[in-house]
């Protein structure tokens, strides 16, 4: 996402090695071309992430040594001291130059996981902590209290897409891909609405007490350690691969 002063890139992806995955190229080709056209001496890059998960962060090093460029830390402290935030919960801003997104801090997925907002494209990204697939919730606490943060923000704002990183459901309701599979044909797009964020946190809510595998429409949620629910995902995955899928 580009701004006037600098631009954001969001996650770093699940490679980190440059030959496999030319991650810092791409977005050097990207900015070139776009300097091309609106000049700018200075111009800044920020990478930041939706959470610190490993598939979120492997190709941080390639940006280790580019000019003009900050890395956010993954960890949680890295992350509340770069935003800013406290608990009041209270949006943050993130400047790029005219265009001002908007930060909150939303554990429960995983401790240090934020959700942007970007007013330009109305966007709602909202990283591994609500997207078409399985919700993996680490502390349901801070997940259901996240849930209700990012409904309150999204009913504040014009948001036109709710943006996650993942697409594990088929276009089945209820039915997802099982974790590990590459080939997708048949998958769902990866924008929610705001009304399916409301039912991720009224569900959350629903489940909270109640450890396991829950299974909704667009989304399932994993309460807790699910070894059943793990394994099946394993047996199915096995099933697919048996099958040449
Ligand atoms: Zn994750």
């Amino acid at each position: 996402m580009f701004g006037n002063s600098r631009a954001l890139l969001l996650d770093t992806g699940a490679t980190a090695d440059a030959a496999q995955f030319p991650l810092r190229a791409t977005v050097d080709s990207i900015m070139t071309g776009w300097l091309a056209a609106h000049p700018t001496p200075g111009y800044g890059l920020l990478v930041a992430h939706t959470h610190g998960h490993g598939d979120h962060i492997a190709g941080d090093g390639q940006f280790a040594d580019r000019p003009d460029t900050e890395v956010v830390g993954a960890g949680v402290a890295a992350v509340r001291a770069f935003f800013g935030f406290d608990d009041d919960g209270v949006p943050v801003r993130v400047d790029l130059g005219v265009r001002a997104l908007e930060a909150i801090h939303t554990p429960g997925h995983q401790d240090a996981a934020i959700t942007l907002f970007d007013p330009w494209t109305g966007w709602l990204l909202t990283g591994d902590t609500v997207c078409r697939g399985r919700l993996y919730v680490e502390d349901m606490t801070a997940f259901t209290a996240s849930l209700d943060r990012m409904v309150a923000l999204a009913r504040a704002r014009r948001v036109s897409s709710v943006l996650g990183s993942h697409i594990e459901m088929t276009a089945r309701r209820g039915r997802d891909y099982p974790a590990g599979t590459l080939f997708q044909p048949d998958e769902p797009p990866l924008q929610m609405s705001v009304d399916q964020l409301a039912e991720v946190c009224a569900a959350a809510h629903a489940v909270a007490s109640r450890p396991g595998a829950h299974v909704f429409d667009h989304f399932i949620i994993f309460n807790g350690p699910c070894r059943a629910a793990f394994r099946r995902q394993r047996m199915r995955r096995l099933a697919n691969r048996m099958r040449g899928r």
